[in-house]
């Protein structure tokens, strides 16, 4: 199998910039943190060899992770120790990926060191850390930004912003910690009054309490080193704090004393300075000792040789008022500003008058040149950051508002959808309890209704019974009233009838033969009469039936037809097995009964109808009576006429009886 030459050119290209791009771009600040964990310290000893070593490593860099890492430390080395301008053209050649805050921020200040954009810039690379959640770059930065402002002579944004950044660190971040205390502290003291020397003072006490920690754990001498040399610096400007700003020179004294044997910078200015501090407490042995060993050690810089100098000159001066004063009088302009005006502000008070003069010459040089330029640019300065800062904390608090505004409307939001849903639950809870009420009233109705019907039935034969026709009756006689007030002839006929011989059929045939017999009844009756008639079981066997008949000629029909129903075919009984011949008897009375004054109490009527009824079952039973009034005119003779015999009451012509059975 051969290979095609341009598919291995292909892949060869494919290669190449595969390799190209991931060499070249393709790294994030995670791949060059993780370089520089490869890396480690750089070895050098001086800044000058530091340069040159990060340019050599600059230049034979792969592309990539290695020229981004090494361009990034040459950049923090110049902006920190050397003409930040000369970084400019590394931060514009290869700019800082977005999330490398430091490198962000030293470029940020090699490009506008002097422009008040500086602290804008910054703030928003903090601000951009910030959202990244990156706090120790937060804190780390705030302390830069406070250093570069310290430099810039703004000093009280400096200090806000210390402050800010010892606010900010974790705890946890011991080191970033101790740095941040210790910028604070020498920065505290070289700038501030009174009272933010007395706290540069407590701040470099505690980090030298967390640098004594942190010696009691280390095991590397390099650790060990840096370590002491961290504490010497903070013992000795805790000393300058209370020798050149606060003098107090007993506690300046006990500052310097465990540097002055280190033979070094440092113990060379602890020892003049505790000369001078020893001579002003009037301690001279001391003073006079001190001032011999400061005279040996010497630093070897021109410019800290002259003040040391000038202090020890002071300091002699406590034993030998004639001393030569013209060290004091030639400091050099480079010498450190705290130290400048201590120094003429001490001159100015000496009894030297020329000294004096030069003191105080020395200090409103220092007070036009520098201080008041610094303070005027400071004030300015000042304004303007503080309302940039109050315009960002405004747009911070925006934001914060619009955040929680925006939850505050999801929780209404939310608090409605409850709400509705709270409120369909209800309604359909009281829907549901409506719905529930409506079936309970219906079943409450309908049970009374049967219960009604049943109070009102007669249970056997299931038509109306007695109350039925006490409910019926009042209706039925105020429609025959009515109707014979507009000379409507028309009569209401109270028929009542019982089963003849009925005890019979039930010793016979038993009790549920006798049930079946009414039953029977109810039903052949009921087949003959009409809807509105009244036709009700009265009691045992008895039945009453009211009729409404316009003509007299309708009665015997109608009475005959009642006892045709019964008699005219047997009662099949027992699903057909037993066939009765069954009869009844029936009374009969018309109403109105009296022609002029009526009767009305209905019971009457009924028992003139019984009276009937009894006569027809004396005349042999299987008959109708039909009592007719002939002479009764009033209640009075009616009840005469209950309480004696029939036939009695035909004889006084009374009344007249009219009767199917042939007499
Ligand atoms: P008469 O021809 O004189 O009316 O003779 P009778 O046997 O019908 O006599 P009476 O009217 O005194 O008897 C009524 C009987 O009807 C008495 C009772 O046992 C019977 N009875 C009453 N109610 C019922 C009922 O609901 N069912 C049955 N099976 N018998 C009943
Ligand atoms: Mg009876
Ligand atoms: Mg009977």
């Amino acid at each position: 199998m051969t290979t095609h030459p341009i598919s291995i050119l292909l892949c060869t290209l494919i290669f190449a910039v595969a390799s190209y791009a991931i060499q070249a771009e393709i790294f994030t600040f995670r791949d060059v943190l993780a370089f520089e964990a490869r890396v480690g310290d750089l070895p050098s000893k001086s800044r000058d060899e530091k340069e040159a070593l990060l340019k050599r490593k600059l230049r034979n860099a792969a592309e990539g992770v290695e020229r981004y890492f090494f361009q990034r430390e040459l950049v923090l080395f110049l902006t920190n120790y050397r003409n930040r301008k000369d970084a400019i053209e590394y931060c514009l050649s290869r700019p800082p990926l977005e999330n490398d805050y430091l490198y962000r921020a030293h470029c940020a200040f090699a490009e506008s060191e002097e422009s008040a954009l500086l602290e804008e810039k910054v703030v928003q690379i903090i601000t951009d850390a910030v959202k990244n959640n990156d706090l120790n770059d937060k804190a780390f930065l705030l302390n830069r930004l406070a250093w570069w402002m310290s430099q810039r002579g703004e000093i009280a944004t400096a200090f806000a912003y210390y402050e800010e950044a010892l606010i900010s660190v974790s705890s946890e971040n011991t080191s970033l910690l101790n740095q941040i205390m210790f910028d604070a502290a020498t920065n505290y003291i070289a700038h501030g009054n009174d009272e933010y020397v007395k706290r540069g003072i407590d701040l470099m006490k505690k980090f030298r309490k967390s640098m004594y920690e942190q010696k009691e754990d280390a095991t590397d001498p390099n650790v060990i080193n840096t370590i002491n040399r961290s504490i010497i610096l903070s013992e000795f400007n805790s000393g300058i704090a209370y020798l050149l700003h606060l003098e107090q020179y007993d506690r300046a004294l006990d500052a310097f004393q465990p540097l002055f044997d280190l033979n070094s910078d440092i113990s060379a200015n602890a020892l003049s300075f505790s000369a001078y501090a020893a001579a002003q407490t009037q301690q001279i042995e001391k003073a006079k000792e001190l001032y011999a060993r400061a005279e040996k050690e010497r630093d070897g810089y021109a410019t800290i040789d002259q003040y040391l100098a000038c202090y020890r000159r002071l300091a002699e001066q406590s034993w030998n008022p004639e001393v030569n004063l013209t060290d004091c009088m030639m400091i050099k302009p480079d010498t450190a500003l705290e130290v400048q005006i201590h120094l003429f502000k001490v001159l100015s008070k000496n009894s030297n008058k020329d000294v004096q003069l030069y003191g105080l010459k020395k200090l409103r040089d220092i007070f036009e040149n520098k201080l008041e330029k610094k303070l005027k640019n400071q004030i300015s300065q000042t304004a303007s950051n503080v309302e940039m800062k109050r315009l960002q904390r405004e747009s911070e608090l925006k934001s914060v508002v619009l955040e929680q505004q925006k939850q505050l409307r999801r929780a209404i939001d939310e608090k409605h959808e409850n709400r509705s849903k709270l409120f369909i639950a209800m309604f359909v809870i009281f829907l549901f309890v409506i719905a529930l009420i409506y079936i309970q009233f219906r079943h409450k109705k309908k049970m009374a209704d049967q219960f009604e019907r049943m109070s009102l039935r007669d249970s056997l034969t299931k038509i109306g019974n007695r109350r039925f026709f006490e409910h019926n009756i009042e209706r039925e006689l105020s429609f025959v009233k009515r109707a014979n007030l507009m000379d409507h002839e028309t009569k209401l006929l109270f028929c009542i009838f019982d089963v003849d011989h009925f005890k019979k059929v039930n010793d016979t045939f038993g009790h549920a033969v006798g049930d079946d017999v009414l039953k029977e009844m109810a039903q052949r009756i009921n087949h003959l009469i009409r809807s509105t008639d009244l036709f009700v079981r009265w009691g045992g066997e008895e039945f009453i039936c009211i009729f409404r008949v316009t003509e007299d000629e309708q009665i015997p029909l109608l009475a005959t037809r009642l006892l045709s129903a019964i008699n005219n075919s047997p009662f099949l009984l027992n699903h057909g097995e037993l066939s009765l011949n069954v009869t009844c008897t029936v009374g009969i009375v018309a109403f109105p009964f009296i022609d002029t004054k009526n009767i009305d109490d209905w019971t009457k009527l009924v028992s003139l109808a019984d009276l009937a009824l009894y006569h027809g079952k004396e005349l042999g039973r299987n008959c109708w009576v039909y009592l007719e009034n002939i002479n009764v005119k009033n209640e009075a003779q009616v009840d005469t006429l209950l309480a004696q015999n029939i036939e009695k009451s035909v004889e006084h012509q009374l009344i007249a009886i009219s009767t199917s059975k042939e007499q």
